[in-house]
């Protein structure tokens, strides 16, 4: 019964708090497809408290004017509480998403790094003195923070996503309010029961949880709100874009992808069907970073298609909870709909499906009524919508090219440009590719690797802005620059010094 199931509240000022609007609504686990708890339900009232919870906190309390090693201090510490939960935060991602037991575990357990590295940034952040050309002044700059940062995260990898932004918006000063996607509040919720223990003061943090276009909006147009770290879908990221320009806030958009994954001849085959395995499998294909436009060359495309199918045709589905299993649901009703119409729409263009297409509904995939069969389409071409548009599922699709030109022009001839993989033994084509593609990131003979030292974000329509290693902290910084008169008189008020 709906009323026995637990209720999560947002997390605001150090608490647990209602919603204003006292409703709750349903979050469900894709493998049983039912609901398993109730999410409280704010709107702009609650985004309104929590915004100023977080003002407060920057502008009177102790966040801002402690010592930022002492900063660094509590920040490293929220980085071992989580390495101490690990494990119940990662089934708390299982639950709500449906990704692997493995994955998520996986992650959580490698969580605090982003804390402790960004710990150590923390009393690392220096000014400069300018050596500058005008006589008797002395001229330094400071880094400071902006102030109250609204970060907004995705259904497919919650705490991933939001450390990415929470521990550097954190480490430079800010303090905080988050939004969760509506299908996955619960673990970000959890992550909140560590905020006190880690001794951040009240308002630092804070969590209002509901819908995109109630609580979401009201937070990017907040006058209070200084900056919008955003990851989700290209078009609702132009919105929050669009949004922030009127209040003239800065925005970083991490977006969508159609990521190119290259193998050349040269390649260790068996390497590359791993790598493309890995590229669009993994997570059910639900990742920005999916390796999605598999381009092979054709002197290896037909030895290549014929190991990749036998491998992935082994993919074992099933129960994410379980260590065995390699594929899991899709995690929302919209998302499995969505994929079933782009496999569609990819068979009336004319690919060629060789696995997969169509519902998977075995006894291994329990009740849950959302799970799609890992699916293969040859013969496609780059100009067709499913090599062009972002599916966010496990469905593959592979282009035919012939020459080094003609597989970066393919590569590159898109509106995405998130990440890229290239398989190959020759060094000297590894280079050119990762030069001339426009991507974010490449991987070479490796991919979907990521890590809290390398910065991460898109070109093009896959985002603005850095997130992780030394830049992504300076994406929560401004610059201050300081002028001292040593002058012993004014000089001339009517001429610029
Ligand atoms: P959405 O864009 O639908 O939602 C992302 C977040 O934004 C959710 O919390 C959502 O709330 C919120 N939101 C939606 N509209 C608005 C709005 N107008 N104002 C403020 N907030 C809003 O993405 P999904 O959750 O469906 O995630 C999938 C997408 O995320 C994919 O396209 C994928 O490529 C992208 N992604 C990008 C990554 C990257 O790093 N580049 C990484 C992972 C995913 P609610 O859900 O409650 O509506």
């Amino acid at each position: 019964m709906a009323s026995a199931l637990p209720h999560f509240d947002a997390y605001i000022n150090g608490e647990s708090v209602g919603p204003s609007t006292g409703d709750y609504f349903p979050t469900v686990n894709p493998y049983t497809g039912k609901e398993w708890a109730r999410v409280a339900r704010c709107d702009g009232r609650d985004a309104d408290r929590a915004v100023e919870a977080a003002w407060v906190a920057f502008t009177k309390g102790p966040w801002g004017t402690i010592n930022p090693s002492q900063r660094g201090a509590i920040i490293h510490r929220f980085g071992d509480l989580i390495r101490d939960n690990a494990k119940e935060l990662a089934e708390f991602e299982v639950r709500d998403n449906g990704k692997l037991i493995n994955e998520m575990l996986a992650q959580c357990n490698y969580l605090p790094n982003w804390y402790w590295y960004y710990g150590g940034l923390a009393d690392k952040i220096e000014g400069s003195v300018i050596p500058i050309d005008k006589p008797e002044v002395f001229n330094y700059t400071r880094h400071e923070p902006l102030g109250v940062v609204v970060c907004i995260t995705p259904w497919n990898s919650p705490l991933l996503l939001l450390s990415f932004k929470l521990a550097a918006a954190l480490a430079a000063g800010n303090t905080i309010v988050i939004k969760p996607s509506e299908f996955t509040s619960t673990s970000t919720l959890k992550l909140m029961e560590l905020v006190a223990r880690a001794g951040f003061p009240p308002g630092v943090i804070n969590v209002v949880t509901g819908f995109g276009n109630e609580v979401g909006t009201a937070l990017v147009e907040h006058p209070k709100v200084a900056k919008i770290c955003f990851t989700g879908g290209t078009e609702s990221g132009a919105l929050v874009y669009q949004a922030a320009a009127k209040g003239l806030k800065g925005c970083t958009l991490e977006l969508g992808g159609k990521s190119p994954n290259i193998v050349f001849d040269d390649a260790r085959i068996d390497d590359a069907v791993k790598g493309a395995i890995s590229g669009i499998f993994a997570a059910t294909g639900q990742t920005c970073i999916a390796g999605s436009r598999l381009l092979v060359q054709d002197t290896i495309y037909d030895t290549f298609v014929d190991r990749l199918v036998t491998l992935a045709k082994s993919a074992r589905m099933g129960d994410p909870m379980s260590p065995e299993t390699q594929v899991g649901p899709v995690t929302t009703v919209p998302q499995y709909e969505k994929i079933l119409r782009y496999i569609a729409v990819a068979k009336h263009e004319g690919a060629q499906c060789v696995l997969g297409g169509a519902p998977a509904n075995g006894p291994e995939c329990g009740e849950s009524p959302w799970f799609v069969q890992p699916t293969i389409f040859t013969e496609v071409t780059n100009q067709m919508r499913i090599a062009q548009e972002e599916v966010f599922g496990p469905v593959l699709s592979i282009i035919r090219f012939k020459t080094e030109e003609e597989a970066i022009e393919i590569a590159n001839d898109i509106v995405f440009g998130l990440a890229a993989g290239v398989w190959t033994e020759s060094i000297r084509r590894a280079i050119k590719a990762a030069n001339a593609i426009r991507a974010g990131t490449i991987w070479v003979n490796t991919y979907r690797a990521v890590s809290y030292m390398s910065p991460f974000g898109g070109y093009k329509k896959s985002g603005l802005g850095r997130e992780n290693g030394i830049e992504g902290i300076r994406e929560f910084l401004q610059t201050k620059s300081v002028w001292i008169s040593t002058a012993s008189d004014v000089p001339n008020p009517f001429v610029m010094r």
